[in-house]
């Protein structure tokens, strides 16, 4: 999307972002140029050094084994990931350039997902602020200080739909739309990447993981995933499609089956549409011993069979098993598997190489941070912070409040609140609430006690001291949620409320009378809706990264103000999952009203809708939402033309009043659907673009979107990707759940 700012007016301009291997003519020259140092290269090569390229290890303990290093001198591996200390990595590197027969350089790669030793709130809160441009810095950030570290290469950024909470990566995942995960993908890769490969602080990255792993049955992590082809490319591949057009050096495989075919070892996914139909040039990883998992899915009869299968799938490079460089001899002997197929995976591995500048004298960069990585970091935990409740205006409290009651074990955890994916995290940057609250209003008046020792704990023995602090207060807040180990990779729960006696707190807290604001830390979405009535005010903080602390204090008090936007539907109860915006209507959609038993009977149908006898079918909070201290007001939606023809665009636009006390942003939402009667029917609304806006209390501003019909593009019929003429209607909106549609006739 390009923005272009007019006066008052804010014009976004819907175009795909920038496709990096429509390269410039110089460009071409370096291209070729790898491509001949590789061929070179891949002519003196013996088949153990071009398996070695092809295999990544994780076994390079610090201070690195004599083994090791001789492994290294031999070529026997080609990448580590998550090993060694950044001198371990210098002197690995040496041996490998120095000492090894042809000087091939290792690459190194690390789970760099939110953060390296600064870290940012989770993927799934980084989301919740829409904001493109901060989000790339804070990958940027990312890079600069890994980058010094001697890393080449981060496993980021994973884009998998998330449309079920029970499932514990939704924490590393941009939430459920792939419009938006698209966007805000690639703005983590241009971020990663910086601005050319071979710069000394780009960091090559991964896009994660091929494919549908989010759509895990029940929820549950690496399970498998039935995915028909017209979801798969018109929701699931979304997002994998824009990292190629933002030139994301890497792809990583998935663990899962999709349609029953294991993701690492699926010549549809990887050969056909990443290689073939994407012309994807770089590097595919499989993920963590994804080969040999192929034995335990029953799909692989043993370890040769997975390196044949992977081998003749796509993958170039293999996780942590020794599948290939075990097997790979034998079956090029037995004539399964043909030279050039294995020289076509170490060609993507050493043009990867070369584009990094590793054989030119790359070194690890000088840190160039400077502090601004906790800035960044404090702006985006602000950004992310969803507020979900305020009842008559308790929030932002008075600066002057006398004393408040800080309560709740993930109040003051450092650990918990940077989330999943933190192993270089350095504790001495997080600042806790409770650190801020004590800075920002005197130790004096802040009272604190954990009441349970973790979030998962029963044991109501705190209870007694923080009901004396709360009677003792003017205002209580509440820390609540999930400690960081219940979300993130095998982590699925399959109860989503608050856990441990978290909700016995509640209840007795409140009793006190007292204005109580629960602030939710958590790695998911979370089901509290007994828990939300009872509270006055609620904000959703994610895990917020090392900069929860102060982001949260600030917006608790005013010198900051709420913006940030839920990127998934929260359930109102389990039972809902999976449950997310862009459904198609049903024929028998339901009306709000319509709880408890149907009256009718199947002869004669009243009430026989889709929806649920004991609860709303909607959302507990829809995509898109979040509140803020200020009110916006939204005119009519309008469009330039009603009619569009097949070159033309037309321009969708809404005027939006800042009309409450505060200047704030506010996040606008673009939502098409159609078209009426298709080929097929279509979701009740999707996400076509998005604008995080600034607007002064009492001023107004016209955002406008300009959408072409190929904006409107969609799969259909025999994989036919294009917009259908008929009716579409649109929405400028503040959520998924409000706004008047205006109609747009496509030709
Ligand atoms: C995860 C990947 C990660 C890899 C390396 C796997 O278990 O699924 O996302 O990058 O481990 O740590």
């Amino acid at each position: 999307m390009k923005r272009l700012r007019e006066g008052g007016l804010l014009v976004c301009v819907m175009t795909r972002v920038i496709t990096m291997y429509a390269a410039p003519p110089q460009d071409i020259v370096a291209t070729q140029d790898i491509e001949k140092r590789v061929d070179a290269l891949l002519k003196q090569m013996t088949v153990e050094e071009k398996l070695g390229q092809m295999s990544q290890s994780t076994a390079m303990a610090s201070p690195i084994s004599d083994e090791i290093k001789q492994q290294i001198r031999a070529g026997r591996w080609g990448s580590f990931l998550n090993a060694g200390s950044p001198a371990d990595r210098r002197e690995a590197q040496r041996i490998a350039m120095k000492e090894s027969r042809l000087g091939i350089p290792l690459i190194f790669g690390r789970d760099v997902i939110h953060g390296y030793q600064t870290i940012f709130p989770i993927p799934l809160g980084q989301s919740a602020s829409w904001d493109r441009d901060l989000i790339s810095q804070a990958a940027r950030e990312a890079a600069l200080e890994a980058t010094a570290d001697g890393i080449h290469w981060a496993f980021a950024p994973m884009i998998d739909i998330a449309r079920d909470p029970r499932w514990g990566r939704v924490a590393e995942s941009l939430g459920e739309d792939p419009y938006l995960t698209s966007e805000l993908g690639s703005a983590m890769i241009h971020g990663f990447q910086g601005s050319a490969l071979n710069e000394a602080t780009s960091l090559a990255a991964c896009a994660k993981h091929f494919a549908g792993y989010g759509a895990a049955e029940g929820g549950r992590d690496y399970n498998s995933a039935w995915i028909p082809e017209i979801l798969l490319r018109d929701v699931y591949l979304r997002p994998f499609q824009a990292a190629r057009e933002a030139g994301v050096a890497t792809f990583m495989t998935a663990f899962n089956t999709v349609n029953g075919v294991p993701a690492t070892a699926d010549p549809f996914l990887l050969r056909e549409i990443l290689r073939h139909e994407w012309k994807f040039d770089g590097v595919v990883v499989s993920d963590y011993e994804a080969l040999t998992n192929l034995i335990a899915h029953g799909y692989a009869t043993d370890a040769r069979d997975a390196a044949r299968r992977s081998l003749l799938a796509g993958v170039d490079m293999e996780m942590v098993s020794t599948a290939y460089f075990d097997h790979m001899k034998e079956l090029l002997a037995a004539n399964r598997v043909q030279m050039a197929e294995i020289d076509e995976s170490v060609r993507n591995i050493l043009r990867l190489k070369f584009r990094l500048g590793l054989f030119d004298g790359r070194r690890p960069s000088a840190n160039q941070s400077n502090g601004n990585a906790l800035t960044t970091a404090e702006k985006l935990a602000t950004e992310s912070v969803v507020l979900l409740k305020n009842k008559n205006s308790v929030l932002p409290l008075n600066p002057t409040i006398g004393r408040i009651a800080v309560i709740g074990p993930l109040a003051d955890s450092p650990a918990d609140q940077v989330g999943t994916w933190a192993m270089d995290a350095d504790a001495s940057r997080a600042r806790t609430p409770l650190a801020a609250l004590r800075e920002m209003l005197g130790a004096g008046r802040v009272a604190y006690t954990p009441a349970l020792r973790s979030s998962r704990d029963n044991s109501t023995a705190g209870f007694a001291e923080a009901l004396r602090i709360a009677s003792e207060a003017d205002a209580v807040l509440l820390f609540l949620g999930e400690d960081a180990v219940l979300s993130g990779e095998a982590r699925s729960r399959a109860f989503l409320n608050l856990p441990g006696a978290q909700e016995e707190l509640v209840d007795k807290i409140v009793e006190t009378g007292k204005p109580v604001i629960g602030i939710i830390l958590a790695g998911r979405p979370l089901t509290f809706h007994k828990v939300a009535e009872k509270l006055d005010a609620v904000m959703y903080a994610w895990h917020p990264g090392a900069m929860g602390g102060p982001a949260i204090a600030r917006l608790v008090f005013g010198q900051t103000i709420p913006s940030g936007k839920l990127t998934m539907s929260f359930p109102r109860t389990v039972g809902q999952v999976p449950i997310y915006y862009a459904h198609l209507s049903t024929g028998r959609p339901p009306v709000q009203e319509e709880l408890g038993v149907p009256m009718g009977t199947p002869e004669n149908p009243k009430d026989y809708t889709s929806r649920y006898i004991d609860v709303d079918f909607t959302p507990e909070y829809p995509f898109g939402y979040g509140l803020s201290y200020t009110t916006f007001r939204y005119s009519a939606t309008r469009a330039s033309k009603s009619q569009m023809t097949s070159s033309g665009a037309v321009t969708i636009e809404a005027d939006i009043k800042n009309d409450g006390p505060r200047d704030a942003d506010e996040i606008v939402q673009l939502y098409v659907n159609g078209p009426i009667g298709g080929s097929a029917a279509r979701p009740v609304r999707e996400l076509k673009g998005f604008e995080r806006v600034h607007l002064k209390a009492g001023e107004t501003k016209t955002v406008r979107f300009s959408v072409r019909r190929s904006d409107l593009a969609y799969y259909h019929g025999r994989m036919i990707f294009s917009a259908e003429s008929g009716s579409y209607q649109a929405w400028v909106a503040p959520d998924a759940a409000r706004g008047i549609p205006i109609t747009l006739v496509v030709e």
